[in-house]
């Protein structure tokens, strides 16, 4: 089709950043458009509900769960013009082979998740999918202690409960994680 060109476009940045409104309104965008639109989520991510996409304010959007990032291909139709995924971080690598498929049969892709685990590491597939964007968003809360701008989340001490500090997923919103600037987080850590 002349004209029809796929992009990968990527939202990042550490939690409480607003990843998931972005990417509800660039669904929303899309739909004004009337382009037809999928979402999926990772399996993992059942914080608020199994088959939407709920972000921190209680907007929601429905998403196909999968368990892993091969699986979309399988829901992609001939007329699927915008795919949009949240929490990536919880996907394995092949979701930057995927994303590329999605693209090279001109699909518009809109991908969402964590940069930087609760250590301030990489987290996951973001570092190659933000290699492999033509577009990306990184996007930042507000430090809770400071005020200043928050790119890193931490996982509240308190909450830890025995859990111990190699395991990287524990899925929680206010109660276990806080946005940090560098700062505060590295004074924490
Ligand atoms: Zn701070």
């Amino acid at each position: 089709m002349p004209g029809k060109k796929g992009s990968i476009w990527v939202l990042c940045g550490c939690m409480f950043a607003q990843k998931t409104s972005r990417l509800q309104d660039l669904v929303r965008r899309a739909e004004i458009a009337r382009l037809n639109w999928i979402s999926f989520k990772p399996f993992i991510e059942q914080r608020y509900s199994p088959d939407r996409i709920v972000s921190h304010d209680g907007r929601q959007m429905n998403a196909i769960v999968i368990q892993r990032a091969e699986e979309i291909l399988a829901y992609i139709r001939e007329d699927t013009q915008v795919v949009a995924i949240d929490e990536a971080q919880f996907l394995n690598d092949e979701i930057i082979n995927v994303v590329i498929t999605l693209a090279s049969r001109g699909i518009q892709v809109y991908i969402a998740g964590l940069d930087t685990d609760f250590r301030g590491l990489p987290f996951g597939p973001i570092p190659g999918l933000l290699a492999i964007a033509q577009r990306v968003e990184k996007l930042t809360a507000i430090c809770t202690l400071c005020g200043e701008e928050a790119t890193r989340t931490i996982r509240l001490p308190q909450n830890e409960g025995g859990v111990n500090d190699e395991e990287t997923i524990i899925v929680g919103g206010k109660e276990v994680y806080e946005p940090r600037c560098l700062e505060c987080f590295l004074k924490a850590r």
